[in-house]
């Protein structure tokens, strides 16, 4: 679908002069085409304008070394800056679960993959960690959403807190933590009620639950298709909730996962974990190279 990065840069190079160091206009050259590629990965504009600028200043005056082409070495320094801002500034990607029973907050917009990546998450934090969960569905304006934790619930052998009709969120919130400490869970997570767009009703309901849980991690759940918006989402979250990692989700799909770089970049928030499909095992930790290996193609 693309022309890739590494394809381009080569053509870029071959119609520059063979010279022993890369010079401040070869390299250049080759960022117009890194900011175009990353553009067309979905970077948005301002991050791939500052992440060129920096890759320009590491780039320039490198010793061509004889083992690669000079393509090929500015792809490797721009791969290897894409990791660094990827990787960020070392928060833990791990969640922080111990003192059980750990809450985990689940935030995000309605259709964003939410109650999917809550039943994706326990099943790992079970399977992997050894961890017993409970769910617990917050989503009381929509009885489907509700029940729809519930068949996961079932599907993946974690228990879910049951339905009562009528309760409000924070009043879930209080059952969800009251039962996760009597019976003995490590971890409960809290699955919010989403909409199709912020509002202030949302994050008012959302504020209320934080308050009451006290969540050791709050994950925003967005999907990674949807370049800019996801990041603006999580900056609002952010904001006025406090996120602690974000996950995105459809990075099985045909993008090129520049959300990601943007994300980093401009939230500061680590990426925790990639939904990689519908099934419930399509979850994975947060790889930086893997996403820097598919933005450059
Ligand atoms: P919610 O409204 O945010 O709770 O969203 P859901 O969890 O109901 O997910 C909406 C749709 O997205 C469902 O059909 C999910 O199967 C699908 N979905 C969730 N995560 C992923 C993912 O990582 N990849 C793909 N391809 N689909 C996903």
């Amino acid at each position: 679908m693309f022309e890739s990065l590494s394809d381009r840069l080569s053509g870029v190079f071959d119609r520059l002069t063979k010279q022993g160091a890369l010079s401040e206009d070869d390299v250049k050259t080759a960022l117009r085409e890194v900011r175009v590629a990353l553009l067309e990965a979905d970077v948005s504009l301002p991050v791939a304008r500052s992440f060129v600028k920096s890759v320009q200043d590491k780039a320039t005056g490198q010793e061509v070394t004889k083992s690669v082409t000079p393509g090929q070495q500015v792809v490797k320094i721009v791969h290897d800056e894409l990791v660094k801002v990827l990787t960020g500034e070392g928060e833990p990607g791990y969640l922080k679960i111990d003192n059980p029973p750990a809450p985990i907050l689940m935030v995000g917009l309605q259709g964003g993959g939410k109650t999917t990546t809550t039943a994706k998450l326990a099943k790992r934090l079970k399977e992997v960690n050894g961890k017993r969960v409970l769910m617990a569905s917050l989503d009381v304006n929509r009885p489907a959403a509700m029940e729809q934790l519930a068949i996961l619930g079932r599907q993946i052998g974690v228990d879910t807190l049951p339905i009562v009709p009528g309760q409000k969120p924070v009043d879930i919130a209080k059952r969800a933590k009251q039962q996760a400490a009597m019976g003995g869970y490590d971890v409960y997570m809290l699955d919010t009620a989403g909409r199709l767009s912020i509002d202030e009703a949302l994050m008012a309901e959302v504020e209320a639950v934080r308050d009451v849980a006290n969540p050791r991690e709050t994950l925003l759940v967005v999907d990674g298709l949807t370049g800019q918006d996801a990041v603006n989402t999580a900056e609002n979250f952010d904001e006025r909730i406090g996120i602690t990692g974000v996950i995105l989700t459809r990075m099985d799909g045909d993008g090129r996962g520049g959300a990601a770089l943007s994300m980093r970049a401009v939230t500061g928030k680590p990426i925790k974990y990639v939904g990689l499909g519908e099934k419930l095992d399509a979850i994975e930790e947060f790889h930086p190279e893997r996403i820097a290996g598919r933005i450059l193609g």
